[in-house]
C-alpha cells in the first residue's frame, strides 16, 4: 500500500483515563487519496471543482417541472380548460399514473395527447437489485439522454425512505466517492427527481417492496421520508432542488402532500446555498457531510472544503437550526484510521458545543468493510468509542443503519455504470 501516513494522532492529543484498548492504542494517520482511478486536478495542485454543468440538452418539459398555474397554462394551451390540469396532476401526485387509459376524468379523444404533452417517458429501468429480503430495493435508470443514475429504496418499521439522486454525475470530486469519479455530467431536472419518487410509490403500491408480500395490502403505502444522498450535490443544482422539493411537500394537486421535516437535504458544505436554504419558507431537514472536524485532513477528503472551510460549513448549519428551528444533522463517515481518532470526535463535540446545545445530531456512518483499500471501515470498537466519545460531551449521537450496502445503494458509493447493466 502506498498511503501517506504519519503519526500526529493520539500522542499528541488528550485522552481519558479508562478507554478500550482499540480505541486509545497510537494509531497511524491515513491520508485519503484515490483508488484505482485518477482525480482531476487544476493547475493549483489541488482537486478540481466542478459548479456549472457543461452545456447540455435538457430533458422536455413534464408536469412535475410545472406549478399548478402553468400546468393550468400549458392547458389552455392545448385548447382545453384550465381545470383538466388539477384532474392530471391528481392522476399523477395520487394515483402514480401516467397512463392515458387510467384517465377516465379525461375526455376519451384527448387523453393520450394530454399525457404525451404533459408525460415525457424520463426514467427508463435499466435495473433492479433487491437485498434485505427485499425491504431494500436500488434502481439503475438511464435518463433521456442515456445519462445513468440511481435511486433506493428502504422499507424500515414505521416509514419508507428513498435516496433520491440529483445530478447525473458530480462535480465535486471527493476521492473516496464513486460518483464523482467522472465528473459532472449535467443537473437533473426537477420533473427527474420528482419521477424517481412517484415510480418508487407505483412500485410500493404493486408490492414490489418487502418481497412478497404485494396486493392490497401496500395500496395505502407510500414514500415517507426521501435523503438527497444519492448521486449528486443537490445544493449544487440548488434551482432545480427547490421545484423538486417544493412538489414533494405541496399539497396535491399541486404536490406529493409529503412532510418536509421528512425530506433531508444533505451537502458537503456549499456555504452560500445553505444561506439561501436557511431563508427558505420550506422547513426540511439539513444534513452536512462534514467527515472530519479538521481543516488539514477535511482540505483532502471533501475537496469543496478548500472553498468553505470546516468552522464556515458549522457556522452555516447552525444558523440553519437558528433560522428555522430544525435540529440539524452531521453526517460522519468512520473510515479506519482516516477520520475515526478520538481526538477528532473530541474537537468535532467542541466544535459543535461552542455553538449551542440541542441544535445538532451526529451520524456516524461505518463505511464498507473494504479489505486492502484505504478506505475501509473503522474498527467495531473503535466506532463505539467514538460514538461514546460524542454522547459523553453532550452530542446526540447515533451510529447510522448502513441499508443497502450489499448492493452498493448506501451512500457515497452509487457510481451508475453501463457495467451495471451486465
Ligand atoms: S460524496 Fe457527494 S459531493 Fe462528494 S463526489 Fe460523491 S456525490 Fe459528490
Amino acid at each position: 500500500m502506498t498511503e501517506k501516513t504519519s503519526r500526529h494522532d493520539a500522542a499528541r492529543r488528550p485522552r481519558p483515563a479508562a478507554r478500550s484498548a482499540a480505541a486509545t492504542a497510537e494509531r497511524p494517520q491515513v491520508m485519503p487519496k484515490a483508488e484505482g482511478w485518477t482525480q482531476p486536478m487544476g493547475p493549483d495542485g489541488r482537486p478540481t471543482l466542478q459548479f456549472k454543468q457543461p452545456r447540455v440538452t435538457q430533458p422536455p418539459t413534464h408536469l412535475a417541472d410545472l406549478t399548478l398555474a402553468e400546468r393550468q397554462e400549458r392547458m389552455k394551451e392545448l385548447g382545453l380548460p384550465a381545470f383538466r390540469a388539477k384532474q392530471l396532476s391528481v392522476h399523477y401526485f395520487e394515483h402514480y399514473t401516467t397512463d392515458p387509459e387510467q384517465m377516465t376524468d379525461l375526455p376519451k379523444d384527448r387523453r393520450a395527447e394530454i399525457a404525451e404533452a404533459f408525460f415525457p417517458p424520463l426514467l427508463t429501468e435499466v435495473r433492479r437489485f433487491e437485498t434485505d429480503k427485499g425491504d431494500t430495493v436500488k434502481f439503475l435508470w438511464r435518463l433521456f439522454d442515456g445519462a445513468l443514475v440511481e435511486s433506493v429504496l428502504m422499507r424500515y418499521p414505521g416509514r419508507i425512505t428513498l435516496c433520491v439522486s440529483s445530478q447525473a454525475g458530480c462535480g465535486m470530486n471527493c476521492p473516496f466517492c464513486a460518483t464523482g469519479q467522472n465528473g459532472l455530467t449535467r443537473n437533473m431536472s426537477a420533473a427527474e427527481i420528482v419521477e424517481q419518487v412517484v415510480v418508487a410509490n407505483q412500485v410500493i403500491a404493486a408490492g414490489g417492496l418487502g418481497g412478497t408480500r404485494g396486493g392490497g395490502a401496500h395500496d395505502a403505502e407510500r414514500v415517507t421520508n426521501i435523503v438527497f444522498m444519492g448521486m449528486g450535490e443537490p445544493l449544487a443544482n440548488y434551482k432545480r432542488l427547490m421545484q423538486a422539493v417544493h412538489r414533494m411537500v405541496d399539497p396535491s394537486p399541486e404536490g406529493l402532500g409529503m412532510s418536509a421535516r421528512n425530506i433531508t437535504v444533505s451537502t458537503v458544505g456549499l456555504v452560500p446555498a445553505i444561506r439561501k436554504l436557511t431563508q427558505e419558507a420550506v422547513p426540511v431537514t439539513f444534513a452536512l457531510s462534514l467527515h472530519a472536524p479538521d481543516d488539514e485532513l477535511r482540505d483532502e477528503l471533501i475537496p469543496v472544503n478548500s472553498r468553505w472551510k470546516v468552522d464556515e460549513a458549522i457556522d452555516a448549519a447552525y444558523d440553519y437550526f437558528r433560522q428555522t428551528g430544525r435540529r440539524v444533522s452531521i453526517e460522519y463517515a468512520l473510515i479506519k484510521d482516516m477520520n475515526d481518532h478520538m481526538w477528532r470526535a473530541d474537537l468535532l463535540a467542541k466544535k459543535l458545543n461552542a455553538r449551542g446545545r440541542g441544535w445538532v445530531h451526529v451520524n456516524p456512518i461505518p463505511l464498507n468493510p473494504t479489505p486492502g483499500s484505504i478506505w475501509t471501515s473503522s474498527e467495531p470498537a473503535v466506532m463505539r468509542e467514538f460514538v461514546q466519545r460524542l454522547q459523553d460531551a453532550g452530542i446526540p449521537t447515533s451510529l447510522r443503519d448502513t441499508r443497502g450496502k450489499e448492493i452498493d445503494g448506501a451512500c457515497g458509493q452509487l457510481a451508475a455504470g453501463e457495467g451495471d447493466e451486465a
